[in-house]
């Protein structure tokens, strides 16, 4: 079932569906068996191979349906001491999300999109997309055998361009941000009866994005980290992953508090750092949005509501960071550690450089960053 996240108003899982039809606001998807799932099924991941696919209890897949994959998820949890003794931070690690099909986390979502909206019955998609998003879309609409058209802004790097090109999408390229790229999409949609895998347009994303905690709670023991520290633009892994901390405690396989949630967006584009500062449950939309890290060009998040909740509930909160701070703590992450990270990645390394100086992070947390993305799609 799909409960909308603003009104309540619910909608069969059937077909495809969108955003609420009432109030316009996203739709999370609600499992019919709670708690889900049971003990029994965290016996059976001994036996499933490392990939997304083995939390598949958690999924909306049914039990003998295969998925669209290119093998995305099982990425490496890294710990980091060399830089963690830099910042007196004893307990440091990243999760390389760089690593997965398409050198973004994107694969998640749009896996499980994918999945759902071809079963029932889409032969054509579209994405407004800062990249990466488009990239996904473009390898998982190939993989499924369908069609896809991506449009993204004319500053979008040249390497993920020819990425989204090489998979055989449509490029559509927009002299604006994604917001003005989600308007050409709808338009797109409407004219060619193409299905919107836009951030939160659609449910099944979201819960693609939650398999980045449950992955995280099951390489770290069944626990869950003190801090998580997420660069955000859409807010999809941020919403996805709070998503399966409170199943994952609900069904009792995880005990104990949550993780604090911090946001990192970078200072040329930060509405969600803005509302959290001012306490607003809403963003602002951002005007002239300007950051080298394309995936936090976001002025005006569909999913504001959500995320300021989850940032708020976990106790968490959130950081602007320069693009001159994110892309030198990129640099760091490469030259120090091997980690490939793109700049979005750089941009938690600097939002926890500069937490722990103001005394919000102590030196002996457990402390999970995400590099979202490869370095390797952002030069060039
Ligand atoms: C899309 C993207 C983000 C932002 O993602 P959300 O979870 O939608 O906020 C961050 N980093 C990279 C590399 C991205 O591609």
């Amino acid at each position: 079932m799909l409960e909308c996240s603003a009104c309540g108003g619910t909608h069969d899982a059937a077909g495809l569906p969108g955003v609420c039809e009432s109030c316009g606001q996203p739709y999370l998807v609600r499992y019919a068996t709670t708690p889900s799932p049971s003990p029994e099924a965290k016996r059976l991941l001994g036996e499933r191979r490392w990939n997304m696919w083995r939390y598949r209890e958690w999924l909306p897949l049914g039990a003998d349906e295969a998925p669209v994959t290119l093998g995305e998820g099982a990425t490496p949890l890294l710990p980091t001491a060399r830089l963690g003794a830099r910042y007196g931070l004893r307990d440091l690690w990243v999760k390389d999300e760089g690593k997965n099909p398409t050198g973004s986390f994107k694969a998640r979502g749009l896996a499980v999109a994918i999945t759902r909206a071809t079963r029932a019955g889409a032969r054509r998609f579209v994405v407004p997309t800062a990249g990466n998003a488009g990239v996904a879309l473009a390898a998982y609409a190939s993989r499924a055998g369908v069609a896809a058209c991506v449009f993204a802004p004319s500053c979008t790097p040249p390497v993920i361009r020819s990425q989204i090109q090489s998979f055989g999408a449509e490029l559509v390229l927009i002299d604006g941000h994604i917001g003005d790229c989600g308007a050409a999409a709808r338009a797109y949609a409407a004219e060619h009866g193409a299905v919107d895998v836009s951030t939160l347009r659609e449910p099944y994303r979201i819960e693609g994005k939650k398999t980045l905690g449950l992955e995280l709670a099951e390489r770290l023991g069944w626990t869950l980290p003190d801090v998580i520290v997420y660069p955000t633009g859409g807010g999809t892994g941020l919403i996805g992953m709070w998503k399966a901390f409170q199943e994952l405690r609900a069904s009792g396989w995880v005990l104990g508090a949550p993780p604090r949630m911090y946001s990192v967006q970078s200072s040329g584009c930060a509405p969600v750092v803005k509302a959290f500062d001012e306490g607003a449950d809403r963003c602002a939309p951002w005007p002239d949005p300007v950051t080298v890290a394309a995936g936090l060009r976001v002025p005006a998040p569909l999913g504001d509501r959500l995320m300021l909740r989850a940032l708020r509930e976990s106790g968490g909160g959130a950081v602007a960071v320069s693009d001159t701070q994110l892309t030198a703590a990129a640099r760091e992450l490469q030259t120090q550690e091997g980690i490939d990270a793109a700049p979005e990645g750089g941009a938690t390394l600097a939002a926890v450089i500069a937490l722990k100086e103001c005394g919000t992070l102590s030196g002996d947390e457990r402390i999970v960053l995400f590099n979202t993305g490869a370095g390797w799609l952002y030069r060039g």
